[in-house]
């Protein structure tokens, strides 16, 4: 159960001191509860507090970590069934398979492809998270061969480490140093050796179930070795099974409380089709569906960028807009006699008319105003995007003394503020853009100074 804000606070010390960056205990007791702070940023809390307070606001789904430094991913964290309830917290893990019976063409060129596919989308980079290497004939030598040259080709891949043999897992998870791996995987008959090699490399391990009562079965075993970093496979092979065994599993974990399911799953869509491009559908599935992993059989830009893009939509913030930081932005080059263009910061609108500007090779100044993330006709309509708060803006930004011309470029669509903009800037000219991002290349080619 998780605890009020109230309970909390009869734990904290009351010192009110603000050395938590919050002003008073009640305050950061109502942040922890909410799963805005941790409660390990009070530096006077009790050890036996914080475990307390930590275990009680621990979110159902288990957060776990691989890799290591800059190239961490994260796993699990999550607290709701529907984005809209709150948000989903950590975007599922894109990965690929390599396996022991792949020649070294297949091998390296998997290895160069999740180094090479990288895309930029409203700013956030998007890339392939995780490698799972899969060690097919139990061959020790051959498997912690494969894992170092995975290793070896990429710096920041995340891995998974696929073996029935413990102590090929062991070895090959020597190998990783602190970039901590999964371990894959656990089941009933191995059990104590998989949680054993588990503790020993402190790192986590994946259920191999074959079905949802088994997985059940395997994680109450694991749990009672003192496991707590846990993912599970519960061994669907179809996407029929992982769709309705993760909805199953995550339900179970939000809404039951149910400890044996309360993690991260690792699904196998590389295993349920032929067909690649059924893969990349069954994939999105399961992106959209709760996995925590999806892995593929290779890596092709074409169906791999939907994924990332799908990933990207579900697992931003909805009641946080994406924004760009309010400021005068050059473009191309922009000097003393380019246009100066004004639109507001939420991200998507920033990387639409920025982009449109940086094709058209016209050098621009394109001023963002801090408009709370909201487009721009909405921004306008809730009163922050209006004609004093621009004219505000336009003076104090620093624009007048980087251009010779007085001339403010203002999207299409807030034509209506034209003439009231004209009363808050009366040294300026105002002009009314274009609607549309894409009308603007042409625009600002033929755009000249008025005086
Ligand atoms: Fe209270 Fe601890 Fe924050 Fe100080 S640091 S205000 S004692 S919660």
């Amino acid at each position: 159960m998780a605890l009020t804000g109230i309970q909390i606070l009869k734990m904290l010390p009351k010192k009110n001191c603000g050395e938590c960056d919050i002003p008073t205990c009640l305050a950061f007791a109502m942040k922890v509860a909410a799963g805005q702070v941790e409660i390990g940023a009070c530096p006077y809390v009790t050890d036996e507090a914080k475990e307390m307070i930590s275990d009680a606001s621990a979110p159902p789904i288990r957060t776990i970590k691989l890799g290591s430094g800059d190239n961490t991913f994260t796993m699990g964290g999550e607290t709701v069934m529907f984005r809209h309830e709150k948000r989903f917290e950590n975007p599922t893990g894109i990965g690929v398979l390599i396996t022991t019976s792949m020649n070294d063409d297949e091998v390296n060129g998997r290895i160069e492809r999740f180094e090479k596919l990288e895309y930029e989308r409203v700013g956030v980079i998007m890339r392939v998270d995780v490698i799972a290497v899969k060690d097919i004939d139990g061959d020790e030598t051959a498997f912690t061969g494969l894992v170092q040259k995975v290793l070896d080709g990429s710096s920041r891949a995340n891995l998974i480490l696929m073996s029935d043999s413990p102590s090929n897992l062991a070895a090959a998870a020597k190998l990783c140093g602190d970039r901590t791996p999964l371990l894959y995987g656990a089941t009933m008959d191995n059990a104590k050796e998989m949680a054993q090699v588990a503790k020993d490399a402190n790192a986590p391990l994946s259920v191999k179930a074959t079905n949802l009562d088994n997985c059940v079965e395997i994680t109450d075993s694991l749990i009672g070795e003192g496991l707590k970093d846990l993912v599970l496979d519960t061994g669907a092979r179809t996407v029929k099974a992982a769709f309705e065994d993760n909805v199953v599993a995550r339900r179970a974990a939000v809404k039951a409380k149910n400890k044996q399911l309360g993690f991260a799953t690792l699904t196998f869509p590389c295993e349920m089709t032929d067909d690649p491009m059924m893969e990349a559908m069954i994939a999105s599935v399961l992106v959209a569906k709760y996995a925590g992993i999806v892995i593929l059989s290779d890596l092709q830009g074409d169906l791999v960028f939907p994924l990332f893009l799908e990933r990207l939509n579900l697992f931003t913030d909805p009641q946080r807009p994406m924004v760009v930081a309010e400021d005068v932005y050059p473009l191309t080059g922009a000097d003393e006699d380019s246009p100066v263009v004004i639109t507001c910061n939420f991200s998507l609108t920033y990387f639409i008319v920025s982009g449109e500007i940086e094709g058209s090779k016209v050098p621009t100044w394109l001023l963002i105003k801090d408009t709370e993330g909201l487009s721009v006709l909405t921004a306008w309509a809730a009163g922050k995007f209006g004609a004093d708060l621009i004219a505000l803006f336009v003076k104090k930004c620093g624009i007048e003394d980087k251009v010779k011309h007085r001339d403010l470029i203002i999207p299409g669509y807030l034509a209506s503020i034209k003439g009231e903009l004209e009363e808050e800037l009366p040294d300026w000219t105002i002009t009314i853009g274009p609607r549309e991002a894409g009308h603007l290349p042409a625009f600002l080619k033929e755009w000249k100074p008025t005086k």
